[in-house]
């Protein structure tokens, strides 16, 4: 089967929405500030936006909370075409290693991350529904390490599954992933060295032993 492009397929969202002069809400899932700079730069120009920091697979509390810091620092300092917010989530660690229990050895871009994508991507999916937004999406296809395939494909399910539209995308075209790492700098950002999750954490930490 022919490879999808999901940039493109981004691209002809944005051009029809400018052509119809629309300004629609979208829902933002947000893994952390950084990967969330080129993502707010780049469509905020296009939509009034919230972000969704619903990050359960964050490991320790401490590093959840300081990238959520982050992330608001962020917001704050930005400018944008049309209003940023940002929308609190609960923190329940013990939701992520429940779904992910018997795959704790598994490493990073396996089934783990699969459950752990559809995890963030169902909840943002319920919230965009049961609050009237028109858009959900995440900043995770910034990352070179996240699949946009896996993403867009979970998305899509949700997004028939929930009633609300899902804005394909894989952000690391288009140089997504510098631009965030010039932004970063720009606001003098903290990146973390690990994914998020217990496992990747203890992963990095014996690759640095
Ligand atoms: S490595 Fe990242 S995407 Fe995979 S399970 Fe851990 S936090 Fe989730």
């Amino acid at each position: 089967m022919e490879k999808v492009n999901y940039q493109k397929k981004l691209e002809k969202t944005l051009e029809a929405l400018e052509r119809n002069h629309e300004v629609p809400r979208l829902l933002l899932h947000s893994c952390c500030g950084p990967c969330s700079s080129y993502v707010l730069e780049y469509l905020s120009r296009y939509f009034e936006i919230t972000v969704y920091y619903f990050n359960p697979n964050i490991y320790p509390p401490e590093e959840y909370a300081f990238r959520e810091q982050e992330q608001k620092r962020l917001l704050s300092n930005m400018p944008s075409p049309h209003p940023l917010h940002f929308l609190p989530a609960a923190y329940h660690p013990e939701d992520y290693f429940a779904a992910v229990k018997g795959m704790e050895d598994l490493p990073e871009k396996s089934d783990r991350c699969r459950v752990c994508f559809t995890l963030r991507l169902e909840e943002t999916a319920k919230v965009a529904k049961e609050q009237g937004f028109d858009y959900f999406t995440t900043t995770l296809s910034l990352s070179p390490h996240k699949n946009a395939e896996l993403l867009n494909e979970i998305g899509g399910t949700l997004a028939e599954q929930y009633g609300v539209s899902y804005l394909f995308s894989d952000f690391k075209k288009k140089n997504g992933f510098k631009r965030s790492t010039e932004l970063s700098a720009q606001y003098g950002m903290y990146r973390q060295d690990y994914c998020g999750c217990l496992f990747s954490y203890r992963a990095r930490h014996d690759e640095t032993t």
